[in-house]
């Protein structure tokens, strides 16, 4: 459309811009809104449901239905207390927080210590940022943080807002929320909004197996809320405390994890590209230190408005959490293999690999990747600029819009017709107010892939105007031709045939 085109990177459009779009046309609004919101807890609007059940829809399709060695589940939020006493989380689900004095800000130190290896990596100082790390990480295991803190001071790391070293101890936080079940406050009634989904998986995997007639290696998927008390809660809807996680655990035989690990990498590599996520701000990123229960560990990261953070996390998780289980139900939950020819090595506890990643992560992902600003200059000479989201026709809010070009001459009812005919299998609105072109624009900002106009010549020859969002180009198509055209334009099939 415009001779100087150009399209945004991530970071000139600023995640200022992605979140006031995202409140303006009713994707993400902040949580109680005319009460000044709640911090890091958002509320999905009118087209941001739509697209993040889109999303939900993609990726469980994606393992249920690809996969006919993965069944889904849906758990409680509510479990047994214990359970989170065996999963480690009571003792160790901590982030290490420390105060400055002056600006009575909170953080989290390893965010702190990263942002200054980062800064030695920006000055070509690899080795420094290498060294800060493994000290922090060591530093990490002590029972006694001092050495952490000292290590601010030391390294002259400042309170960003303060610009003081002034720094409170350093503690660890736990980040669950607990709350009690029933009327009487008991530290026996308490329970938790679960961290993870995770651990409902592991808790059903005896109750799957036996009624699923699943055989090892086959797969639990489930898409669900997650609540964490996170420290430091910024950068929109990438870090909130109440969430929705996807998650699934791929029971194996252990010895064949690695394989099952490198499987699911690409697998879940693959999907994020099928979702219209460009290659170059797609990276995978290994832990050198995983968690205590993983033998190896890669994020899969995205380049955000604000740099490459982690996405979605691959966790070769071995048989940490069926153990731990064990030991604490004491029943057996061991897994009874007969293609396994030694006898000895029939029974056992299966490896899992876990396939993790927020939904509202990958929404933030999908939205301001989508986020395209065209430049161009009007028949004036002046510069204006086109701003829409490009998101894959498959997963975008609404699919199409309806126009009347006028609100008389019969063009109303004509297209309504087509809009019955359209909205029973796809998201259609249908829109008689305003000018055709700023109806355009409209739909433009919410990212719907194509506009059909009904005219003067649709009541003539039965054939309207369809506009596609992305070229703004428009062509003339028979109204029988509509439904099968946009239905296999709008299809998940587009997706999923990326995928096999
Ligand atoms: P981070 O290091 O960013 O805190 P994490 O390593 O703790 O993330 P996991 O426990 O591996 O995250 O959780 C799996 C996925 O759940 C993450 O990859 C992310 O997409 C999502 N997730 C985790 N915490 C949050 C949160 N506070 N808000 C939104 N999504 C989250």
């Amino acid at each position: 459309m415009s001779k100087n085109k150009k399209n945004l990177t991530l970071e000139e459009a600023s995640l200022q811009k992605i979140i006031s779009h995202a409140k303006e046309y009713g994707f993400v609004f902040p949580s109680s809104d005319i009460y000044d919101g709640l911090q890091a807890v958002y509320d999905y609007g009118q087209n941001g449901v739509e697209l993040k059940n889109n999303l939900k829809e993609a990726w469980w399709k994606a393992m249920t239905m690809l996969h006919d060695n993965v069944v889904g589940i849906d758990a409680a939020i509510f479990m047994h207390p214990t359970v989170w006493k065996a999963s480690g989380h009571v003792d160790s689900f901590n982030d290490p927080m420390v105060d400055n004095k002056d600006s009575k800000k909170r953080y989290r130190v390893d965010h702190l210590f990263e942002a200054k290896a980062a800064a030695y990596s920006e000055e070509g100082k690899e080795d420094e940022a290498q060294a800060l790390i493994a000290r922090m990480n060591q530093l990490l295991t002590d029972e006694n943080l001092e050495g952490l803190r000292q290590l601010l001071i030391e390294e002259g790391i400042v309170c960003p807002i303060a610009k003081t070293n002034n720094w409170t101890e350093v503690r660890q936080f736990n980040l669950m929320f607990a709350t009690q079940i029933g009327s009487v406050a008991e530290e026996s009634n308490t329970v938790y909004l679960r961290p993870e989904t995770a651990q409902g998986i592991f808790t059903n995997f005896q109750n799957v197996q036996q009624t699923s007639r699943q055989k090892v290696p086959f797969g639990i998927a489930q898409i669900g809320k997650a609540f964490r008390n996170e420290i430091v809660a910024r950068q929109f809807i990438f870090r909130m405390r109440e969430f929705e996680q996807m998650e699934m655990q791929f029971f194996v035989r252990p010895g064949t994890q690695k394989e099952w690990f490198e499987y699911w990498k690409e697998k879940r590599y693959q999907f994020l590209l099928a979702l219209g996520l460009p290659k170059e701000k797609l990276r995978f990123h290994e832990h050198e230190k995983p968690a205590h229960y993983a033998d190896a560990a890669f994020d899969i990261e995205y380049d955000f408005p604000f740099g490459f953070r982690e996405l979605e996390g691959i966790h070769s998780r071995t048989d940490f959490d069926l153990k731990q289980h064990q030991a604490y139900v004491k029943k057996n939950l061991n897994y009874f293999d007969q293609e396994v020819e030694e006898k000895d090595k029939q029974r056992y506890l299966p490896y899992v690999v876990e396939t993790s990643i927020g939904a509202d992560r990958l929404f933030l992902a999908i939205l301001s990747n989508a986020y395209t600003e065209d430049y161009g200059v009007d028949a004036k000479g002046n510069e204006k600029v086109r701003t829409y989201l490009k998101i894959h026709p498959a997963i975008a809010p609404v699919k199409v819009a309806v126009l009347p070009l006028l609100r008389k001459q019969n063009l109303p009812t004509k297209a309504k017709e087509v809009f019955e005919m359209l909205r029973y299998d796809m998201a259609t609105i249908y829109e008689e107010r305003g000018a055709i072109g700023k109806n355009y624009t409209r739909m433009d900002m919410i990212g719907v892939p194509f506009c059909i106009t009904v005219d003067h010549q649709t009541l003539e020859d039965e054939t309207v105007t369809l506009r596609h969002r992305d070229t703004t180009t428009q062509e003339r198509v028979a109204i029988t031709d509509l439904h099968n055209k946009l239905s296999e334009a709008v299809s998940m099939k587009r997706i999923f045939e990326k995928l096999i």
